[in-house]
C-alpha cells in the first residue's frame, strides 16, 4: 500500500469519526465497490464478503436483475405513499403471498419495523380473537434475542449495551431460555394472557445458536394448543440463507406471522414485510398502521427481482450444498485446532467459536488478518466468528475461501 492509498481509506474513516455518530465499530476497512461474493476497498483491493450486510445481500453485490428493476421502477414511479394506489404493490403481494404460502402481505421498510408491526398485530388478535382483556396482553421472547433497535423491541433484550439509559421500557414481554421447551409450555400452562411467542429460528446475533431439532416444531405445536401465535423472526435466516427457502422450513412450520427484511431486497433497498393469513391479518384496518415509505413502487419491484433470483437461481440449494461442505472441511481442521473449538450453523449461516475468553480481543484480531488475507467478516459476541458469504458462491470459491480461513487460523495457534 502506498502512502496515497492509505491516505483514501484514512481520510473515509476519520470523516465518518468525526461527523458521524459513534453507533457502530466498524472493521477498519473501507468499501468502494461489490460485485456477485466480492467487494472491493477504495484502493484497489479485493474481498470476499463473508458477513453479506448481516445476510441483506444474499443474492451478491449488485445483482444485473436487482439493480435493473431499481433502475427501471425509479425512473418510472418512486413513491406515491399509500394515500392512493400504485401499479406495483398488488402485483409484488400477490407475488410474495405466492412465495412463502400466506394470504396477505403487510409491507414495511426495515427489520425493526416489520418487528413491530408483527408485535401490533399479535396484540391486536389477542383482543379481537382470543378475547384478553385489553391491555393484559404478554408476549413470550427468548433469552439473547436480537429483534432490532426500536425502544420496544430493546425493552425485551438483555444486552446491556442495546438496553442501559434507554429506558423507561416497554411492558408486555416475558423472557424464557431460547432452545428450552419446558419453559415455553411452563409460561403457556400458567399464564391466560399470552398472545404470541417472538423467536429468532437461529439466534444470529447471539452467535449463531442453532436450536434443537423439533425445536420449532415442537413450539408451534405448543402454540396451537395455547392459542398464541407463533411470531417467526425470519429477517436473517429467511430467504434461502440456511438451505431452505426459510428456516422454520427445516421442520415444516409455518408460522402464524412471518417477519422479513433484509434479503427481502437482496440488499439494494430497505424493504420489510410481515406475512400472515387472513384470519390474522384482518384485525388490521384503515388507519390501524402504516409507513409512509412501506410498500412504495421501487422496494416493490426490487423484491419481486429479489426473489425471483432466489427462485431461478436455486439459492436455497445452494446454500445447502456449500453449508455442508463447508462445516465439514472446517471441522477436519478443528480436530487438531487449539484456537479453534466448534463450528456451528446451517446453510450458510455458520459460525466459528475461538478457543480464548469471551472479553479477549483474539476474534477481533482474527477479522483483521482475515481481512489482510482477502475475506471480510466479523465478531458476533466477543469470541464468535459469523461467516456468511452470499449464496451466489460457487463451489471453487468457497474453497478458496475456506484455505484463507484455516491459513489465518493457523496464524493464531
Ligand atoms: C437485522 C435483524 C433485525 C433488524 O433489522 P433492521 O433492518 O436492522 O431493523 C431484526 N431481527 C433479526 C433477526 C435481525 O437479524
Amino acid at each position: 500500500m502506498s502512502v496515497m492509498e492509505q491516505t483514501a481509506s484514512q481520510k473515509a474513516i476519520d470523516l465518518e469519526n468525526k461527523y458521524g455518530a459513534h453507533n457502530y465499530h466498524p472493521l477498519p476497512v473501507v468499501l468502494h465497490r461489490g460485485e456477485g461474493v466480492y467487494v472491493w476497498d477504495v484502493e484497489g483491493k479485493k474481498y470476499y464478503d463473508f458477513l453479506s450486510a448481516y445476510s441483506a445481500v444474499n443474492q451478491g453485490h449488485c445483482h444485473p436483475k436487482i439493480v435493473a428493476a431499481v433502475t427501471e421502477q425509479s425512473k418510472t414511479l418512486a413513491l406515491t405513499s399509500r394515500a392512493f394506489y400504485n401499479d406495483m404493490l398488488g402485483k409484488y403481494e400477490e407475488f410474495a403471498c405466492d412465495f412463502f404460502g400466506f394470504d396477505k402481505l403487510l409491507p414495511m421498510n426495515t427489520g425493526a419495523e416489520a418487528v413491530e408491526t408483527a408485535l401490533k398485530i399479535c396484540r391486536k388478535w389477542a383482543y379481537e380473537k382470543k378475547g384478553l382483556d385489553e391491555n393484559e396482553a404478554e408476549i413470550v421472547v427468548c433469552a439473547n434475542n436480537f429483534h432490532g433497535r426500536t425502544t420496544t423491541i430493546i425493552s425485551f433484550s438483555n444486552d446491556p449495551v442495546a438496553r442501559k439509559n434507554f429506558g423507561p421500557y416497554t411492558k408486555g414481554f416475558i423472557k424464557i431460555e431460547y432452545d428450552n421447551l419446558d419453559a415455553l409450555e411452563q409460561e403457556l400452562e400458567n399464564n391466560k394472557n399470552i398472545a404470541g411467542f417472538l423467536v429468532e429460528p437461529i439466534q444470529g446475533e447471539a452467535g449463531v445458536y442453532v436450536p434443537s431439532e423439533g425445536y420449532l416444531s415442537k413450539a408451534k405445536a405448543l402454540c396451537d394448543k395455547y392459542n398464541v401465535l407463533f411470531i417467526a423472526d425470519e429477517v436473517q435466516t429467511g430467504i434461502a440463507r440456511t438451505g431452505k427457502i426459510l428456516a422454520c422450513d427445516h421442520e415444516n412450520v409455518k408460522p402464524d406471522l412471518l417477519i422479513l427484511g433484509k434479503a427481502l431486497s437482496g440488499g439494494a433497498y430497505p424493504v420489510s414485510a410481515v406475512l400472515a393469513d387472513d384470519e390474522i391479518m384482518s384485525v388490521i384496518q384503515p388507519g390501524n398502521h402504516g409507513s409512509t415509505f412501506g410498500g412504495n413502487p421501487v422496494a416493490a419491484a426490487v423484491a419481486m427481482a429479489a426473489l425471483s433470483v432466489v427462485r431461478d437461481e436455486k439459492l436455497a440449494e445452494n446454500a445447502e450444498k456449500l453449508g455442508k461442505l463447508f462445516r465439514s472441511e472446517l471441522n477436519k481442521f478443528i480436530e487438531t485446532s487449539k484456537i479453534t473449538k466448534l463450528v456451528r450453523g446451517k446453510g450458510l449461516l455458520n459460525a466459528i467459536v475461538i478457543n480464548d475468553g469471551e472479553d479477549s480481543d483474539t476474534a477481533w484480531n482474527i477479522c483483521l488478518k482475515l481481512r489482510d488475507n482477502g475475506l471480510l467478516a466479523k465478531p458476533t459476541h466477543g469470541n464468535i466468528i459469523r461467516f456468511a458469504p452470499p449464496l451466489v458462491m460457487n463451489e471453487e470459491q468457497l474453497m478458496d475461501c475456506v484455505s484463507i480461513i484455516i491459513k489465518t487460523l493457523k496464524e493464531f495457534e
